[in-house]
């Protein structure tokens, strides 16, 4: 009996065998043709998903501006130059390690200070950055790496560092912590700037860091974010970079590439570190030089290119990288301006921002000398023998002081988009 029904059925599946493939072979074309397209489509974000992602980022980003307290009040006898005492980088004299002067910020200050130009009261004291103003240019990811002491030790080009015990415990006091400092500092600077038409962060440039990664001794990008703070709190509409230092600003060509708002001006030794082919697609005027770029090419390659520069794009505020690794005696700039070039080089750049009353804020960036502070301080009181650098606003910025956004707006604009994610 069993075996008789066991051959019953098997009967009737060979009987069926063809429709059941043929069933098959329907039902999987179907699935291919119909239902992985839609599957694919609930699956991968659409054109309008990320569209309303990148608004819903752009809140978050308005929302950190709104909230931080970067933005510095300076009254009228203080200059608009930006420098904290905790911008030098020590950790028991292992910071000497690495080629780069970290305490050179605390010599040009006290260098102002000695030729009269500073005193202790003024010039104006930034705020350390929070986690919520990085991300304005970093992803929380990367800011997570850098709690890993090997990470951070590569990151500062001293890996051996992160060999020694107790590292992590101190790192982010002695290492993290003076550079979130400097991004204050160029933030607040760049705001001082569209009030009094100049400002100098004597820190800040650290123009290798990208958003997912820090580059060439920089870990936070202070300028991509003291540009997107001005953007996303509507106190400038364009932004330019004059980036003059030795090497190509490549953290921040990657954090604008796809961004019109920003216009790069970078001249840099092409032959230097770190010939990032992917990042010179953000650069809107590259000037590579050669070798051992002496003065006289330099300086006329500048006054060059700057008049194109503005001729190309109208920004409401430059933001200069003033690097002084382009010295002559600099090993990792491989340059040949002297000292008298770099002064004539930041009175070109200062002058013609004057000339055409538009707000300029400079960074010290690159310069990896024992000269970089004095040759810093020097082009500094350059500037200021030159009448570049008045206590009082002698020129009128294009853009006004934006008033502060208040909670009533902000709020209607959030709904909105909630609104809008919801659909
Ligand atoms: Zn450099």
């Amino acid at each position: 009996m069993t075996s008789s029904c066991f051959n019953f059925i098997t009967y009737k599946i060979l009987l069926k065998l063809p429709i059941n493939l043929l069933t098959l072979i329907i039902l999987s074309r179907w699935l291919a043709l119909v239902e992985y397209p839609f599957w694919k489509r609930m699956t991968q974000p659409s054109d309008s998903d990320t569209h309303i992602d990148q608004k819903m980022s752009a809140l978050k980003d308005k929302r950190r501006v709104r909230d931080s307290n970067l933005r510095i009040f300076a009254s009228p006898d203080q200059y608009p130059i930006v420098y904290s005492s905790k911008y030098d980088v020590t950790f028991y004299g292992l910071e000497k390690m690495h080629p780069f002067d970290s305490q050179k910020w605390g010599k040009v200050f006290r260098a102002l200070k000695d030729a009269h130009f500073l005193t202790n009261h003024n010039y104006v004291i930034p705020n350390e950055a929070t986690r919520e103003d990085l991300l304005l240019a970093h992803t929380s990811a990367y800011l997570d790496t850098l709690k890993q002491k090997h990470v951070l030790a590569k990151a500062m080009e001293v890996p051996l560092v992160g060999y020694i015990p107790f590292f992590s415990k101190f790192a982010d006091s002695f290492v993290l912590a003076p550079f979130r400092h400097h991004v204050g500092g160029t933030v607040a600077a760049a705001c001082l700037a569209l009030e009094r038409g100049w400002a100098i962060n004597i820190g800040g440039g650290f123009h290798h860091a990208a958003s997912e990664k820090a580059g060439g001794f920089c870990l936070y990008n202070d300028v991509t974010i003291a540009i997107r703070f001005l953007l996303q709190g509507e106190s400038i509409k364009k932004a330019m970079i004059i980036d003059l230092d030795a090497h190509q600003g490549n953290g921040y060509e990657r954090a604008f590439t796809d961004d019109d708002r920003v216009y790069i001006f970078d001249m840099f030794n092409r032959n230097a570190f770190p010939r990032d082919e992917e990042a010179k697609k953000g650069i809107n005027l590259a000037v590579p030089l050669k070798r051992f770029t002496e003065d006289e090419e330099y300086i006329e390659k500048l006054e060059t290119h700057i008049v194109q520069a503005f001729n190309e794009f109208t920004p409401d505020l430059i933001v200069y990288n003033a690097g002084t690794d382009v010295f002559d005696a600099d090993h990792l700039g491989c340059l040949s301006i002297t000292e008298d070039g770099i002064e004539k080089r930041d009175e070109i750049v200062f002058k013609k921002a004057a000339d055409l009353e538009i707000p300029i804020v400079m960074v010290t960036s690159g310069g990896y000398t024992e000269d970089s502070a004095n040759i810093i301080t020097q082009s500094i009181l350059n500037l200021k023998k030159k009448g570049l650098l008045p206590l009082t606003k002698t020129q009128k910025p294009k853009t006004d002081t934006p008033k502060p956004k208040t909670e009533k707006s902000f709020d209607e604009v959030e709904a909105l988009a909630e609104k809008i994610a919801n659909l």
